[in-house]
């Protein structure tokens, strides 16, 4: 992809603070650093989000995600947490639009990293969720 900010950096067009590298994925600093250590974990093959990923690109990629949070964790005590997110669309705050998953240390609870999530618990009747489920369900490809 000629225009994408994460293939150029892939490729050693722009630079980047590369933590670790294969054949399969790219591991480098966030430029924004939301927290210090704050990682993106991007495959080498440019897809847009986890829609387009298929088994084995994804058992490539997501399987180097616990090694490298415990060498992010490891390389400071302060580090007591981690999120993991993965945005996909623009309305789940993707910006680049090559896939990559962020990696947040969490040191504190002012360490300027939040997330919300609204409770809705008992919102949805029980044959409303069973519907849900069904839906979803009919979709799953084996
Ligand atoms: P998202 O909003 O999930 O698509 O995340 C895109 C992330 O890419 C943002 O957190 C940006 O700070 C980060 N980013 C953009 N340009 C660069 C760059 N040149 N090097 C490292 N990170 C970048
Ligand atoms: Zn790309």
């Amino acid at each position: 992809m000629d225009d994408c900010i994460f293939c150029k950096i892939i490729n050693n067009e722009i630079p980047s603070t590369t933590i670790y590298e294969d054949d399969d994925i790219k591991a480098f600093f966030d430029i924004s650093q939301v927290t210090p250590g704050h990682t993106l974990i991007v495959p080498k093959k440019h897809v847009k989000n986890i829609f387009e990923y298929d088994e084995d690109l994804a058992q490539r990629v997501f399987k180097k995600v616990p090694m490298i949070a415990r060498a992010i964790k490891e390389s400071n005590p302060d580090i007591i947490g981690m999120n993991i997110c993965l945005n996909n669309g623009e309305i789940a705050y993707q910006s680049v639009m090559h896939s990559h998953i962020h990696l947040v240390p969490r040191y504190s609870d002012k360490d300027g990293f939040s997330m919300k999530w609204a409770d809705n618990t008992g919102v949805a009747s029980d044959e409303q969720m069973q519907e849900r489920a069904d839906a979803i369900k009919k979709n799953l490809e084996d």
